[in-house]
């Protein structure tokens, strides 16, 4: 390609609106443009790149044994409302009337559609497993769209979805794509760590998020630093912390004390001159209507996924004043467990803990040298709160650390819940009918350019793996008038390309100084300079934008040894699967 035919507008200014690396170095590179807010135009560099990662999905997915599909992007709310979801799904879900005032939306994702082909086409076991996925254009109106086309509201996602015939086969084809991820992830050039999710009411660990590491990630991962565990934040689990032997002689008689006005963890720990890992949290919530009380040390926090899934609860959310009132008989503040009306869950933070502060369940009191088992007792322990560095591992105790990623798949195992809902059956060998085991599998295609300039790039532009890069060579001949130069430069790209490589040939009027500018900026992985002094001895530079290291090679040999380093450089396309 010469640079001349394409439309490439790199530019030098920053532009005011993009705030992570990735995105200014999109719009510097010209490979996006915006249209609208988190809508956005792929120009050719760009859409080279989304190309490249569309060739690696699609080979890995088939290889895998999916078969490629295309749904429509605007569906029915008919198939939505069936699944309960065009209730639940809010405001992310664009919704619009055609001319004979029939609902629709454009899909955020497709679970409704497969289901409903798959009930069709289906009658017995025999035609199952099935996985089907599909490269498409998803819209999400996203509350805060962001970050160019990181978390954008019109994006490519690949979709697979999985049908088995019972659970054991839903495991396998799980087991299946979560292979067939890592093998992409791995062909993009990422560092990445596939980390457990919350499976919601699903419940199991068959849920699990692929991050690719960047300090710019939105998602926070857990992992261990001894054992080869990981979660999402949300997720993370702690173990349970040993029982200490309680010195029973060192347990302070109970005291009520007027705490005027205090009511947040800060204001007590102040006002009494205690720290807040002394004090009790008493959080009131409404799980499913019901009225549930959970402790937690006052320098932790609740993760209000864990409480809900421990009480199994559909819905949680924090209690109304009124209902505050009335379990314990004081306004929000002041609320502790002693003569609690309501069931009391605990935090494990709670177990070796004495002569602690809580609310004394009285308005403007708090209560000193609280202690489990003399004052009050709790209807369980559980692990109910947020990870933090350092915590205990839940699998081998070791210590747990943070890092920051960019979520670029996912995996889930749905089973039966879009199924049961819209009836898609089967006959099973025993000749009754059943529901299909449903997987479902994302990965944004979209996210994944952004996500590789995120995790690879330096002050000077952006640096390519070779299986992502929209060229694979560059040719700079540095002064186009020299025809010398700018002869053997064009041969030189003919020889590259005819020899199947993807070339980009600068063949524009500019300076030297400019091309290699913007050959760093477009990030290419190497760059052939073409230039007087090299010529004159029949030599030209080839030039790493990775490491920086330079070769000069003779003219002839030149195709040979960028076709190797091209070969050297690509994650082998690549071995069969275990
Ligand atoms: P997130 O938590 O980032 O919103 P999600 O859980 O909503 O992601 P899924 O529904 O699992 O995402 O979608 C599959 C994949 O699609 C995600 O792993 C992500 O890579 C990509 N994706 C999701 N939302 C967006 C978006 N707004 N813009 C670009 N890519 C997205
Ligand atoms: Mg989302």
């Amino acid at each position: 390609m010469r640079y001349t035919h394409m439309l490439l507008p790199t530019t030098k200014e920053v532009p005011s609106d993009a705030e992570i690396t990735s995105h200014r170095l999109m719009l510097r590179a010209g490979m996006i443009r915006k249209l609208a807010g988190g809508i956005y135009s792929w120009l050719p560099l760009g859409y080279r790149v989304i190309k490249k990662i569309e060739a690696i999905i699609r080979e890995e997915m088939d290889r895998a044994g999916a078969q490629e599909i295309f749904m429509p992007a605007v569906q029915p709310a008919e198939l939505w409302k069936e699944s309960g979801r065009w209730e639940q799904y809010g405001k992310e879900l664009l919704r619009f009337r055609d001319r004979h005032n029939r609902e629709y939306c454009i899909g955020p994702t497709h679970e409704e559609v497969v289901t409903d082909i798959m009930r069709n086409e289906i009658q017995t076991y025999r035609q199952l497993p099935k996985n089907l996925y599909q490269i498409q254009t998803k819209f999400r109106d996203e509350v805060r769209p962001r970050f160019g086309v990181m978390r954008s509201r019109e994006f490519s996602m690949k979709d697979a979805y999985s049908f088995d015939a019972d659970n054991e086969g839903a495991e396998k084809s799980y087991a299946a794509m979560f292979e067939a991820y890592e093998r992409i992830f791995r062909r993009c050039g990422f560092t990445f760590r596939a980390v457990e999710a919350d499976t919601g009411s699903i419940g199991g660990s068959f849920s699990h998020e692929f991050l690719v590491n960047a300090d710019s990630g939105e998602d926070a991962m857990v992992y261990c630093a001894a054992c080869s565990y990981a979660a999402n934040l949300e997720k993370a689990e702690i173990a349970e912390p040993e029982e200490e032997q309680r010195d029973d002689d060192a347990l302070l008689p109970l005291e009520e004390v007027h705490t005027p006005g205090v009511r947040t963890i800060e204001e007590v720990s102040g006002f009494l001159d205690v720290k807040p890992r002394d004090i009790v949290k008493t959080l009131i919530y409404s799980a499913d209507g019901k009225t549930v009380a959970v402790l937690v040390r006052g320098d932790e926090e609740i993760n209000e996924i864990k409480v809900k899934n421990f009480l199994g609860a559909d819905v949680l959310e924090m209690a109304m004043d009124d209902e505050i009132r009335s379990v314990t008989g004081a306004p929000r503040g002041f609320v502790g467990p002693l003569g609690i009306k309501c069931p009391l869950i605990s935090d494990y933070s709670l177990k070796n803990m004495v002569n602690f502060v809580i609310g004394a369940n009285r308005e403007d009191y708090h209560a000193k040298n609280c202690n489990l088992g003399r004052d009050f007792s709790v209807d369980t322990f559980a692990d109910l709160r947020i990870a933090r560095e350092g915590d205990c591992c839940p699998r081998c105790g070791g210590d747990l650390q943070f890092a920051r990623g960019i979520e670029v798949g996912h995996v889930f195992k749905l089973g039966t819940k879009y199924t049961k809902a819209m009836n898609a059956t089967f006959l099973d060998r025993d000749g009754k009918e059943k529901f299909m085991v449903m997987g479902c599998y994302g990965i944004g295609v979209s996210r994944i350019a952004a996500a590789a300039i995120e995790q690879s790039h330096d002050e000077n532009g952006i640096i390519w793996s070779m299986s992502l890069a929209p060229f694979q060579v560059i040719v700079t001949p540095v002064n186009m008038g020299d025809k010398d130069i700018s002869e053997k430069a064009e041969e030189i790209y003919r020889e590259l390309e005819s020899a199947g490589l993807e070339v980009l040939f600068d063949d524009r009027d500019e300076r030297a100084g400019v091309k290699f500018k913007d050959a760093d900026l477009l990030g290419i992985p190497l760059r052939v300079t073409v230039g007087a002094k090299q010529l004159a001895e029949g030599r030209v530079e080839v030039k790493s934008r990775k490491t920086g290291d330079v070769a000069i090679v003779a003219l002839e040999e030149a195709a040979a040894f960028i076709m190797k380093v091209v070969e050297k450089e690509m994650p082998a396309a690549m071995e069969p699967p275990r």
